[in-house]
């Protein structure tokens, strides 16, 4: 075997696939660009899904004539020169390796000018070279349009999700950037529709009302805090600030935790943490909270250089940072938030079922109307579970029954989702998904990703029994929903929909059902009379996979008289 150096074309393609992975990323080095010139304004225009074009265009700096070719050669930038640099990066860009990287895998125009000029340059590269420069009359910024992204790299593009999730990708990061500067002025189109606008007034809330609507900005609250966290022997500050929803606003995923340091975007496990810990007790299982959260610490407290789309970053101690968050966010939900936590709750629960009239515990109970325990084995073939006799409820979660061979303790809420999937399915296989008309329509907001995705997907929404008009500005009329949800959380089950991420190998329609399943389930937590415990177990025996959820998690356990005969010593 030979080894050769790779031409400079082949290094440059495997060099952008680093910083270049979606569309979304090229929005990302763009606005980063933009920002890091001073804008005080900045467009963002996509087209489908940002692999026909992207456009972003700026009234920061601008690029001098001299330095408009210079800027796509790889590690040119303006922004460090000399190693001791990284240790205080300021910029949000620093590696020079952005523009190079697009250029390489598509066709970039650029037009941009100085304030000293009123002429700018107009540059077009092709496969990452330049084929034309000319000057240009324009005022001071840059405009900038990637097209055909990863034509040339067909690998690249069979790993892409669809336009939809594309969209919802390119509307986040812009989201996130516009959390992150509230003083500039955001503008972005998708496919010709305006997808995000925000003011630029410089106040959180008014990007908060934009990207989560005005129903979940009024619950927010102001986070304000500092600490000195302590670096060999140095004091290092640490401010955090931001804004945190009140624990009854949450949500299905970690979507809504936004993280900035130093005004970069970035995500960090260990922030989420911090912030989930803030909030232990206020939450259901499985919600998460709606959290903005700036901080602030010299440059030297933070490595910027860890990650290849800067997305991570490091900081010196850790330690400080997550005190400093945690206590940050705590204290306010603590001072403004007098919820009733769920330990609380779940003892109160507790206390209830076992002041039941049957103990639980003390064998066969002498109830009515329930079946004679051994003449019930399964009648058909597909009937796994035998017939069960319900002895009670404990800890507001599990159904305790007793069947033929041994005790049965079922997960009440696994357990109902696994028989509303069930039903689901055989309505949407025959009369269709039954519909329930609402008696006013019910209008809410949609955050800019979830608009694209209503867009793209009301049609199929509309299937599964959701009818939903566009009203105007990100607000739609929802005018009829799935008769099982009547009653429920049908919001939270649309909204956890249009929060999924969608890909090739995705089973949208199972997803869906499985929302709507989950969405109708009777709640872990909730006391159940007799007769609902004995209803929700004979439907159980019914459906044609009893022991498991429709995500695969299991309805029950099951202890068998041999096991217990076992435990208590008696073979
Ligand atoms: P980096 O941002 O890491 O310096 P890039 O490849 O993204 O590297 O950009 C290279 C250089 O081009 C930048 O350092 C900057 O001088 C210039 N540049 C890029 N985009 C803009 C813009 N929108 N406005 C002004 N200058 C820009
Ligand atoms: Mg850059």
């Amino acid at each position: 075997m030979t080894i050769k150096v790779l031409s400079p074309q082949v290094a440059a393609k495997i060099a952008a696939g680093e910083v270049v992975e979606r569309p979304a990323s090229v929005v990302k080095e763009l606005l980063e660009n933009a920002l890091d010139a001073g804008a005080g304004q900045i467009a963002i225009e996509t087209k489908g899904g940002g692999l026909e074009s992207i456009r972003i265009t700026d009234d920061g700096c601008g690029i001098a004539a001299e330095d408009v070719e210079t800027a796509f050669g790889r590690y040119a930038t303006s922004k460090i020169t000399r190693v001791e640099d990284l240790d205080g990066i300021t910029t949000l860009g620093f590696r020079g390796e952005a523009l190079a990287s697009i250029a390489a895998v598509a066709q970039v125009d650029l037009t941009t000018g100085i304030k000293e000029s009123t002429v700018g340059d107009l540059l077009t590269l092709k496969e990452g070279l330049v084929v034309r420069h000319i000057q240009q009359a324009r005022a001071h910024g840059t405009t900038i349009t990637v097209r055909d992204l990863f034509r040339n790299v067909p690998a690249r593009l069979k790993f892409l999700k669809t336009a939809a999730t594309e969209n919802s990708h390119i509307a986040n990061v812009v989201s996130q950037y516009a959390l992150t500067y509230p003083e500039i002025r955001f503008f972005l189109n998708i496919d010709g529709r305006t997808a995000l606008q925000t003011t630029g007034s410089g106040k959180l809330i008014d990007v908060v009302i934009e990207i989560y609507g005005l129903e979940t900005a009024r619950r927010m609250l102001e986070v304000n805090g500092g600490e000195v966290g302590w670096q060999a022997g140095e004091a290092v500050p640490i401010t955090v600030t931001g804004m945190v929803g009140a624990p009854a606003v949450n949500k299905a995923g970690r979507d809504a935790l936004s993280f900035f340091v130093n005004r970069r975007v970035i995500g960090s496990r260990l922030l989420t943490r911090a912030v989930e810990e803030a909030y232990q007790g206020l939450l259901m299982q499985g919600r998460h909270p709606i959290a903005i959260i700036n901080i602030n610490l010299p440059p030297s407290e933070v490595d910027v250089n860890i990650h290849p789309t800067k997305a991570e970053v490091k900081f010196q101690n850790e330690r400080a940072v997550f005190t400093a968050v945690q206590r940050a966010v705590r204290s306010v939900l603590v001072t403004t938030a007098p919820v009733a936590k769920i330990e609380e709750a779940q003892k109160q629960y507790t206390g209830q079922s076992s002041g039941m009239t049957q103990p639980l515990w003390s064998g066969p109970a002498k109830e009515n109307g329930s079946a004679p325990l051994l003449s019930t084995n399964a009648q058909s073939p597909k009937m796994t579970l035998p017939l069960l006799r319900v002895l009670g409820q404990a800890a507001g979660n599990y159904i305790v029954a007793e069947g033929p061979d041994g005790l049965y303790v079922i997960d009440q809420h696994a357990a109902h989702e696994r028989i509303m999937y069930e039903k689901l399915l055989a309505e949407k296989a025959t009369r269709g998904i039954q519909v329930q008309g609402m008696l006013e329509p019910y209008s809410f907001e949609v955050t800019p990703p979830q608009d694209e995705m209503l867009k793209t997907e009301a049609g199929r929404l509309h299937d599964f029994g959701f009818t939903i008009e566009f009203f105007g500005e990100r607000t739609y009329l929802v005018r009829a929903v799935p008769s099982v949800l009547k009653d429920g959380d049908w919001l939270e089950a649309l909204k956890e929909i249009l929060d999924s991420p969608r890909d090739k190998m995705t089973n949208v329609e199972d997803d869906i059902i499985k929302s709507l399943a989950c969405h109708s389930a009777v709640r872990a937590g909730k006391m159940l009379t007799d007769d609902e415990m004995r209803e929700l177990v004979r439907q159980l025996e019914q459906v044609n996979l009893p022991n498991t959820c429709p995500h695969g998690r299991p309805t029950m356990l099951h202890l068998s008289i041999g096991q217990l005969e076992k435990e208590f010593g008696r073979v």
